[in-house]
């Protein structure tokens, strides 16, 4: 497939060995957190010295030479992205280039824990869109899964969202014996406030305190049982991305299923990940990456970073290899989805 390059951008556009144009960036602004989700992270976690993290006008730089570079939608995500100190300071700094047209979408993936503070400023500065992720409706079990957060301040998060006009997506990670009786209602719940909502099977990234095998929860087996109960009806795929959607007639809402263990999605990938560090990470699934840190710190000059780019972008593998390693219950690849943020 040859996908022909954006043309009203800046730069050339940045088309990887396989054709496919990046048009995507992906930003962890932090690997720090205010909860301790078990699929994510154990319980005593270290993070990176503070001082190896870029800058918030680091991040700022290297956000928008990719969009001179033909990003045209970017997700701030995290570890916790409203935790990292000043961070709407970078949510308005990047709100620009939604103003002048050359970025189609902002937005941000959050648990929801700071978003009744922060609800009106992420609109106010261009943002539209937000995922946030819940994984129950039942406070036991929510403090539970997220060991340190509480319902109730993310059920209000998101009527904060709702309220300041932000349209909010549902994110649920299927879990084995925690969350699988629950799952319908939860899909009922985000429908009926007209949230869309995604269904997440657990990736094996990075230690953990529990055991990998005894989370996983196939949504083929997810999906089949909601068959029994709904009819769903296949959407095509508009976003390019890891989801393959439906509508449920009964709801009239949409569900996503993303089941990364599959390689369905990584022939449109259209995405790169970039930590906190300034490491980017071309594949999800995969070991590979480029330091942009360098080159940022380099000059102040963009032209390394440029380069830099450009040289990670032609290096981009054709898929993922994701496995649980049942035999030794060890992850696939050792770093946490709070260094890439999914
Ligand atoms: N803290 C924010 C949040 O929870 O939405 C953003 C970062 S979090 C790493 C992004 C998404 O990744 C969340 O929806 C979370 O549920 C999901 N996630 C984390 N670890 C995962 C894993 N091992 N497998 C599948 N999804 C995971
Ligand atoms: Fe934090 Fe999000 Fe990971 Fe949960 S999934 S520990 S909220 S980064």
């Amino acid at each position: 497939m040859t996908v022909e390059p954006r043309i009203g951008t800046a730069g050339p556009a940045m088309i990887d060995p396989f054709g496919r144009a990046v048009t995507y960036l992906r930003v962890s602004v932090t690997d720090r957190c205010d909860f301790r989700c078990t699929y994510c992270m154990s319980e005593h976690m270290t993070f990176l010295p503070k001082r190896d993290l870029l800058t918030l006008e680091e991040l700022d730089r290297v956000c928008s030479a990719f969009i001179r570079k033909g990003v045209r939608k970017l997700r701030l995500t995290g570890g916790e992205p409203l935790v990292r100190r000043d961070m709407m300071t970078l949510v308005r700094s990047l709100g620009r280039h939604l103003a002048t047209g050359a970025l189609d979408e902002l937005t941000l993936t959050t648990n929801g824990s700071q978003l009744a503070r922060f609800a009106g400023d992420l609109a106010a500065a261009g943002v539209r869109r937000i995922n946030v992720s819940l994984d129950t409706l039942d406070a036991d079990r929510f403090a539970r899964i997220t060991r340190w957060g509480r319902l109730e301040q993310v059920l209000e998060g998101i009527e904060a969202a709702t309220r300041a006009g932000l349209k909010v997506k549902i994110n649920t990670v299927a879990l084995r014996n925690e969350n699988e009786a629950e799952i319908p209602s939860l899909i009922e719940w985000a429908h009926a406030r007209g949230h869309d909502i995604t269904l997440i099977e657990t990736m094996p990234l990075g230690d953990i305190d529990e055991d990998r095998t005894d989370q996983y929860l196939p949504l083929s087996l997810v999906r089949s049982r909601l068959e029994e109960r709904w009819a769903l009806e296949n959407l095509p795929d508009r976003t390019g991305g890891p989801a393959r959607y439906v509508r449920i007639r009964e709801t009239g809402g949409r569900l996503g299923f993303i089941t990364p263990l599959t390689h369905n999605f990584c022939e449109s990938c259209n995405r790169v990940r970039l930590t906190c560090t300034g490491t980017l990470y071309m594949c999800l699934g995969q070991a590979d990456a480029a330091d942009l840190r360098a080159p940022v710190r380099a000059s102040a000059d963009d032209a390394l970073l440029d380069a830099a780019i450009d040289e990670a972008i032609s290096r981009k593998p054709k898929g993922h290899d994701f496995v649980i390693d049942r035999q030794h219950k060890r992850p696939a690849l050792r770093r946490h989805m709070s260094v890439t943020g999914g």
